[in-house]
Formats: structure tokens, sequence, C-alpha cells
């Protein structure tokens, strides 16, 4: 006799749960994608005890007929697929048919459905994938599955389960965005008798926004709005992608990818690429092992994205990948650099949730369980911006991102409290309570510099303080960029040529980018026994720096490598650069330079950040300096 045998449904199906139900919120999210799929537009979820002993959905979806009620714990059953070709444009959350049938293959399921065709509801109870009992009852219209007692016949999942708090975060978190995903429907969630997060229907994504995090986290985000970009394709059909949802301004930055919420077509996954446009949106923005908060939905015809890529359905695969990658990063790109908000010393935690929504707890609970990351977006935990104070432990400071305005117009004059015997007071101070940009930076009058490093620069917004390396980085960047882009490049000669040795890694590198050394104006040769012999060098760069600069220029390409973008390259060269021609800290400047640098600052399209991801310019606002003096 052979060895080969045919599992029996029920193996079959623990082995696709083993898949498909890691933790109790894949079971939520199948089955609410299932009521989304329905049509429904309330759910309610109860959770006892993070989801194990039970999760319960309740819709008011189109409900299932008594066949449909018994076939669609079957392996392989779906209403939502008919032939193969169907596969090629799916335009539902489930096509796999394999949810219902798993999830009762490793747990004790009731379902109870009512399609409102019919007078009667059914009742279907299953346990560890044999079907108990089938009968009719009184229902409304809808569905309501219960899960109870999940991985009771497979202890060695069991084991795997978090702490209920850890679970409940995760459901709480998946249950929050598919409510950002549909603001038009209402959700319920429920952790036994405490309401979680309860939302009713509004007509746009900001008001659902707003219910679910409050006000003060709107002011810390910049709304997508929609933006379009469309692939043309020879004898097809144009693609129209769709680019819509709320980023967070650069000021506002997380340690993981964990605040980042991708929806496509409806579905919430977790997509590589989508996380590295987003990335290199930021890029040069923000330090490198930081991360923004993200809700992006990317809409796009159902033939351009191939979702059966993973049993959880939680991955996808673009048709055309690098258009995708270069839409989604140019489309927030533009948004951030049109925000250019100004960086101010004050301590504003991001995003918090409105009153009684403990999001901030499913979001600290997730943060703090190990997660893998991957190698090219690493999970930093290192503080970001950490001003040292002399003598003493690092402090870390917190920047409160301000959301965008016009330029003061018409100050509102403030009368402050009168009398007051700590000098001629009442006085007008005229001073904008709206938030300040970074666009009134060459307005500002330099008064010194501290440690010949930092420039204090006083303003009507209040006083300034600018990092003067970093301010002077950011406009060679900009600089060197312009210049390659226009292929208008200041180039000098050397008078004798730099012989530089090459490791044989570096050598392969050198080949690699040679091109685009060239185009930055870098004139190298090989010069044989793994040497170059760079003959000029672009003007900005000193003799001096020279030998480093491309050093760290081959090290930038083969930490580039891993990314596909030639544009990726160019910035980090152009970073190398404008590092190694700017202007050092422990450098006196006088008055003159002092206001050459703010206005050349105030010119760039982005003053807020360094190449790098350094601040810039802080603000302490003349609204704090009044507090600060209890003026106001
Ligand atoms: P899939 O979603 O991939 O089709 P499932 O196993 O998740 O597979 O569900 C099987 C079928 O059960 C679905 O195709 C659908 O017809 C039906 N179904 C599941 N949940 C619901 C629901 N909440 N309301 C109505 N029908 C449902
Ligand atoms: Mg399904």
């Amino acid at each position: 006799m052979g060895r080969i045998r045919v599992l029996s449904d029920n193996v079959a199906n623990q082995i696709a749960a083993g898949e498909v139900v890691e933790r109790p919120a894949s079971v939520v999210k199948e089955l609410l994608e299932n009521s989304l799929d329905a049509g429904a537009t309330s759910f309610r979820i109860d959770i006892e005890n993070g989801g194990r002993r039970l999760i319960r959905i309740a819709d008011n979806g189109c409900g299932m007929l008594r066949d449909d009620a018994l076939l669609a714990f079957e392996r392989h059953a779906t209403s939502k697929l008919h032939d193969a070709k169907d596969l090629l444009c799916i335009a539902t959350l489930g096509f796999r048919g394999e949810a219902l049938p798993s999830i009762a293959s490793v747990s004790r399921l009731v379902l109870e459905s009512r399609s409102a065709e019919e007078t009667t509801g059914n009742r279907i109870e299953i346990a560890g994938g044999k079907i108990l009992n089938v009968g009719e009852i009184a229902a409304p219209p809808g569905t309501a599955i219960a899960v109870r007692d999940l991985f009771f016949n497979v202890p060695a999942r069991k084991k795997f389960l978090r702490t209920e708090q850890t679970e409940l975060a995760h459901i709480g978190s998946l249950v929050t965005h598919y409510s950002l995903a549909h603001p038009d429907k209402t959700f319920e969630l429920l952790n036994g008798t405490a309401e979680l997060l309860h939302v009713t229907p509004v007509p746009t994504l900001r008001e659902r926004v707003f219910q679910v995090f409050g006000s003060d986290a709107l002011d810390e985000l910049i709304e997508v709005g929609g933006r379009e970009r469309t692939l043309l394709l020879a004898e097809e059909e144009p693609r129209t992608f769709r680019v819509s949802g709320f980023v967070s301004r650069p000021q506002v930055q997380k340690n993981n990818r964990n605040s980042i919420f991708v929806f496509v077509n409806g579905r919430l996954i977790r997509d590589r690429l989508m996380l590295h446009a987003l990335s290199s949106a930021y890029h040069n923005l923000m330090p490198p092992a930081c991360y923004p908060f993200a809700l992006l939905f990317l809409d796009c015809p159902s033939e351009e994205v191939d979702v059966n890529v993973h049993p959880s359905k939680t991955e996808v695969r673009f048709r055309h990948q690098s258009f995708v990658h270069d839409a989604v990063r140019d489309i927030i790109r533009e948004l951030l650099m049109q925000s250019r908000p100004a960086p101010a010393f004050a301590t504003s935690p991001m995003p918090q949730p409105a009153a009684g929504l403990p999001y901030s707890e499913f979001t600290q609970a997730i943060e703090n369980e190990a997660i893998p990351t991957e190698s090219e977006m690493p999970a930093g935990s290192a503080p970001v911006f950490a001003l040292r104070p002399e003598p003493g432990p690092a402090s870390r400071f917190e920047f409160e991102a301000v959301p965008e305005s016009q330029p003061p117009s018409s100050p509102t004059p403030l009368r402050l409290k009168a009398p007051d015997t700590h000098g001629d007071f009442p006085l007008e101070v005229p001073y904008d309570s709206r938030p300040t940009t970074l666009t009134g930076l060459g307005d500002l009058r330099p008064l010194g510099q501290i440690h010949e490093s930092f420039i204090i620069a006083a303003g009507r917004e209040g006083l300034w303080i600018i990092d003067q390396h970093v301010a002077h980085e950011r406009i060679l960047f900009e600089k060197v960029l312009a210049q390659r882009a226009s292929g208008r490049v200041e180039v000098q000669r050397l008078l004798m040529p730099l012989v530089l040795q090459l490791t044989p890694g570096q050598q392969i590198e050198y080949s690699r980018i040679a091109d685009e050394l060239q185009a930055q104006g870098f004139e190298t040769e090989p010069f044989g026994h793994g040497t170059i012999a760079v003959k000029a060098a672009p003007a900005a760069i000193g003799p001096a720096d020279l030998e480093r600069a491309i050093f760290e220029i081959l090290e930038v390409a083969e930490n580039e490598l891993r990314k596909v973008s030639l544009d990726d390259l160019r910035r980090g060269i152009a970073a190398s650069l404008a590092c190694r021609a700017a202007i050092k800290i422990n450098t006196r400047l006088d008055q003159s330079k002092m206001e050459w640098l703010l206005r050349e600052l105030s010119a760039t399209d982005y003053p807020m950040a360094c190449p790098h991801g350094r601040p810039i310019a802080m603000l302490y606002s003349t609204r704090e300096i009044l507090k600060a003096f209890h003026r106001i």
C-alpha cells in the first residue's frame, strides 16, 4: 500500500487556519471583512478576555440563505468568485472561501443569520469543525457570528497568544482602522461591558478622524485629500491611482511602523512597497530610524493589484510596482513640502484619541510587543532630538508640530493683565496666536551665536535658534540637486589628480555609479590596481574634504544598493556633498553671514530639516515666552 493519503477536510481546514488565524485579531479581521462584503453598514463587535473567550460580530448585511449558511463552512465555498478569470479583478475583500471553515475548525462557533428574502433565520453550531446543531430561529436580517474558546483544540497554538491586553490592543487597532476606512458606517467595539469605540456615520474622513482621535491629532496631520496619478499604457485604458488619507507632519516621529495603516482598494494591508514609498517621502525630513503616522488609502482599478498573494490577504502585488511606488512617494512628498511647519519647544504627544477611547493603549501594547522588522527599515528606539544639558543625563524634548497657516497678516494685539508691578504694563504685545511657519525666516534679526554654533534670532513670532551647520547643509543640498537637475554643476579642476585606493567592494560601487559621479561634477577614471584618479570635483568641495567626500559617497551608494531608486542615490550623494561643504559648528559668523544664511534658508523648499532629517530651526514662541514669565 502506498504511503500518501489525502487529508480529511478537517485537517486541511486546521492547516489553513494556521495561516489565516494567527490570533484573535485575525478572526475579527476575517469576520469584519465578510460583514463589509455583505454590504453591512453597522457592526457591533463584542470581545471577552482579549478575544480568547469570545469574539462576536453582528452586522446588518445581506444575511445568508439557509443552504448557503451550511455551505459557507465547506472548504473553498464562496459566493464571491465564479471562475479563475474573476481572480484577475477581485472587488471583494474575501474570495478564498477559507475563513469560516478555518475559524470553525479551531473554535466553538455559532452562526445566526437571516437573509431579508426569508422570514426566519438559521442557527448553526460547530465545534472544532464538527457540526453540532442546525436549526431555525427568529432573527433580524443580517448575520451574527460568535467565536468562543479560540484554539481550544490546538493547545500548541494557544500557547502563542499574548496577554489579554496585547490581543485586545490588536483587535482595537484593527477595528479602529477599519472604522477610519468607512466613515459612513457605524462601528461599536465592546470589551465586556466597556465600550472601546463607538462611531456613527459621518460624511467625511476628516470627521471620522476627529471622532476617533480628537482635534489635537488633526492639527498634527496633513490631509492627502484625493490626489491622482494616471498611468498611460500603450493600447490600454489609462489607469488612475488615487491616494487619500492623512499623514503626519515630519515633527511627529514614531520609533516603529505600527502607526502606518495602508488600505489598498479598501483592504488593510502590510505592504513593503507602500511602506518604502512612504519612507522615501519622508526621506531627509526625518531621521532614518523614525516613522510617521499614516492612514493611507490607495484606490486603483482592481486589475492593477493582485490580492491573491497570501492566505491572510495582508499582502498584495502591484502590476506596475515602480509607478505605484513613485506616485505615492511624490504625492506625499509634495504635501510635506507645502506645509513647511516650524518646530517649537513644547511637548505634545501624538495622536491622542477622543476622551474615553484607549487608542494610545492599543498602540502602546502593540509597541511593547517585539515585532520583527525588515532590515532596510530598522525600528530603532534612539531618541530623536536629544538636547544634552550640561552637566547631566540626556533629556529628550519632543516637538510640537505646528499646523500650516498663512504668514501673520493682522496680528491680534494682546492686552496683558494689569495692574502689574513688574514693568510699565499694561502694554500691548502684538503676537499672533496662530501657528507659525518657516516662511518668515528671511525677515529675522540675528542677535548672535551660542557656542559659535547656533544662531539666535528675533522675529515677531518669538525667539529662534538655528543650527548653522544643518541650515547651510539644507541650502547646499537643494543647490546641488538643482544644479544636477539642470546639468550645470560648477566644477573645479585639481592641480594634481588625487589618486585613491579602493577596496574590492568600493570598486564595484564605483563602477556602478561612475556615470552619476560624472554628472555630479567628479571627473574620475580607473588608474589600475584598484585605484581611481580624481581630476576634477564639484566646486563646493574643498580639496581637504575631497577624499572623505568620495569615500562617503561610495558608502552611500552601497547603502542605497538595496533601494531601487536612482533618485535616492542622487539625494544621498547631494547630502554627502552638502555636509562636507557646509559651514562647520564652532565657526564664528559675522552679522552679514548670519543674515545671508537665514535669507538663503528661507528660500529653500524645505527649511524644516537637514538632508539627514535633523531639525534646523526651533522657535520659542512669544506665547511661550509670555507664559513662562507669567504674563498670560
Ligand atoms: P470568502 O469571504 O472568501 O468568500 P468565507 O469563508 O470568509 O470566504 O465566507 C464564506 C461565504 O460565507 C462568503 O462567500 C459569503 O457568501 C458568506 N458569508 C460569510 N460571512 C457573511 C456575512 N457576515 N454576511 C453574509 N454572508 C456571509
Ligand atoms: Mg471571508
